[in-house]
């Protein structure tokens, strides 16, 4: 499954990847580095590289497995379409000089689960085929981080994991109940928890996520749950993720949403949290940052977990520690003066920055706005995320219809006394430069009516923009429309 329960930005490039079972792989050159073996042997951009010393190349950990010594005989596809084979040699510790499109080359592998919760189940109609793709691939799980079932592991899978030593993988775990998991994901469930135990006895370590579902697996199902994940050892460690949904489907309504509710989370968690801290040096059960915005609300800054229980931000992707890592961002900017700078430009140039932000990020960003030279030149414009609905409310999965409108109903809204610039974080385009609903930054402007500054993510970053950008305005002040990507 996808990172969290939500699309992952991957699923684009993965989804390209998808070929029809069976086919031989072979992995696509997107490009070589000047120099290298790989450019001396005549690759180039559009080849394909089809096997390793005669053993076919199913992805990138192949490709590593294989390619260790450093003389190889490459299989290839030219971009004549001949096929042939080549010796390459490389220094000691010198790169081959491959990039390769994706990271598997024989077809991501689908998922067979039918998860009650699965977002990819819940999305609008229409939504572009990259983001509908139901991935369950123990590869991508080891090089993107997503989470798997093993629901679809075969012997050979589980031969070639604990051989290649394919480890730590992501696990989606959920419950430990047999009945409990055959209801959250489906018949198959039983498969993949008899698989994770025999690759845990084989030293294959796992970092577990549990979506939390209020009903199914909250409450006494998931003490039984961490009890049993903490009993083994190679369950490196936990993350506990609310129940994501939209509006399209009508199965699920609330998702720990109260204050109480999330609270009882966090205090059923916290035991185990202090247990390993002192048993094992971490806090190895992480609750998503969501449970902590809703259970203290306002209070958020003052009941923040410390960046230190979070370790290394191991879970970050997947939403455990990102509001911790921003305010201490900002923090970082303060004491850098990049708050006070970009205050100033802002003042002097008698402009006022509207930052497009998920909801979110309220409990956070609005109180360290508020407490800072920024206040009344920086204001977060919280944009409420209708193209899903339901308690999707996070950055990353804003919208562009839904920024188009909240930047169109507030344009203009200061009347000529200061100049409104919209900046829109990054983090809302894929790598192609498009929205979830597939608008381009141009497509946003037009249909919001005003221009749009594309901003990095972190604040340290995003402010010294901003100063950058004033600047630019300051020297261009006719500049009415068009696109401009901060550095
Ligand atoms: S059905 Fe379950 S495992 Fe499959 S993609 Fe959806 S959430 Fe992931």
């Amino acid at each position: 499954m996808a990172v969290s329960a939500y699309p992952c930005r991957d699923a684009d490039r993965e989804a390209r990847s998808v070929r029809c079972a069976g086919a031989r792989p072979r992995a696509l050159v997107r490009a070589v580095a000047a120099g290298s073996p790989a450019d001396d042997a005549g690759f180039e951009p559009g080849c394909y590289v089809t096997s390793v010393g005669g053993l076919p190349v199913r992805d990138l950990i192949d490709w590593r497995w294989l390619t260790a010594d450093d003389a190889v005989e490459l299989g290839y596809v030219d971009l004549d379409g001949d096929a042939g084979t080549v010796e390459l040699v490389r220094e000691p510790g010198e790169e081959w000089g491959f990039e390769f499109d994706g990271v598997v080359f024989d077809g991501v592998r689908q998922c067979r689960n039918a998860c009650t919760f699965c977002f990819m189940r819940q999305l609008p109609d229409g939504a572009r085929p990259s983001l509908t793709l139901r991935d369950d691939d123990y590869r991508l799980s080891f090089l993107s981080g997503t989470f798997v079932t093993f629901t679809n592991l075969d012997a050979d899978d589980e031969a070639r994991i604990v051989e290649q030593r394919i480890s730590p993988l992501r696990c989606s775990l959920h419950a430990s109940d047999p009945d409990v998991r055959r209801d959250m994901i489906g018949r198959h469930a039983q498969h993949g928890i008899d698989a994770l135990e025999r690759l845990l006895e084989a030293g294959i370590e796992f970092h577990a996520q549990i979506v939390l579902v209020p009903g199914q697996n909250d409450g006494a199902v998931l003490v039984d749950t961490l009890e049993w994940a903490y009993a083994r050892p190679g369950i490196l460690d936990v993350c506990i993720v609310p129940l994501g949904f939209t509006k399209h489907q009508n199965a699920f309504d609330r998702s720990f949403d109260s204050s109480e509710a999330a609270r009882a989370v966090i205090d059923l968690v916290e035991p185990y949290r202090r247990r390993a801290l002192a048993e094992r040096g971490s806090m190895w059960a992480f609750p998503a940052d969501e449970f902590y915005a809703r259970a203290f609300g306002p209070a958020l800054l003052d009941n923040l977990p410390s960046a230190e229980t979070y370790g290394d931000f191991g879970m970050f992707e997947d939403g455990v520690g990102i509001i911790r890592s921003f305010v201490d961002d900002w923090r970082a900017a303060e004491d850098a003066g990049s708050v006070e700078r970009a205050a100033r430009a802002l003042r002097a140039a008698g402009a006022r920055i509207r930052y497009v932000t998920g909801e979110a990020t309220l409990h956070f960003l609005e109180p360290l706005v508020a407490q800072s030279p920024l206040s009344g030149l920086f204001e977060p414009l919280f944009v409420k995320n209708d193209y899903f609905g339901g308690n999707v409310d996070v950055t990353g999965l804003l919208c562009g219809c839904d920024i188009a409108r909240a930047v169109r109903a507030l344009r203009g809204s200061s009347a000529g006394r200061v100049r409104e610039l919209f900046v829109v974080p990054r983090i809302v385009f894929n790598d192609d430069a498009v929205t979830l609903d597939d608008m381009s930054l141009e497509d946003m402007e037009k249909r919001a009516g005003a221009p749009l500054y594309v901003v990095s993510c972190n604040a340290s970053d995003y402010l010294l923009e901003i100063i950058d950008l004033v600047g630019r305005i300051a020297q261009a002040p006719d500049r009415t429309n068009g696109s401009y990507y901060a550095r």
